[in-house]
């Protein structure tokens, strides 16, 4: 079987000019401010939720899920990632460049020899004076965000 992949286009920056455009052209922007972008954000990821909820785990690549929700899941996922690069665009934050770099922190938070299949947070392998020291606060496992 094929490994999945993402389409190559459009690149982050082409949908942020493409909803700029959208929002421009309805005269929109003056309702595209910070707070209102993030609640229609969180809005969105809560109709996203909507979806999966009741269906228990859910296995990787929806085999159990009809066309039409797989449709419905990849909307919600669009909602959700064209107001998260609207909010971006608003906030000035350019947001690939934003990613790369916590993806660089993220490694060095998260060293593979490490955390090689463990999902303890981060803090868990924080070192002090060449020691290694592992929290036992409880504190739930990030697998790689935080
Ligand atoms: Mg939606």
């Amino acid at each position: 079987m094929e490994e999945f992949k993402f389409s190559e286009n459009p690149s982050l920056e082409a949908i942020r000019k493409l909803q700029a455009k959208f929002a421009a052209d309805r005269n929109w922007d003056q309702y595209h401010t910070p707070r209102n972008l993030l609640l229609a954000l969180v809005g969105e990821v809560g109709e996203l939720a909507e979806i999966f909820q009741w269906k228990g785990e859910v296995k990787e690549g929806l085999p159990d899920f009809t066309d039409k929700e797989k449709e419905h899941v990849g909307q919600e996922m669009s909602d959700v990632l064209v107001y998260l690069i609207r909010l971006a665009d608003k906030c000035n934050i350019d947001l690939p460049s934003a990613v790369e770099k916590k993806m660089k922190q993220n490694e060095q938070k998260y060293p593979v020899d490490k955390v090689y299949g463990k999902s303890d947070k981060y803090t868990a392998y924080q070192t002090t004076e060449n020691t290694s020291k592992v929290l036992e606060n409880g504190e739930p496992g990030a697998c790689g965000e935080t």
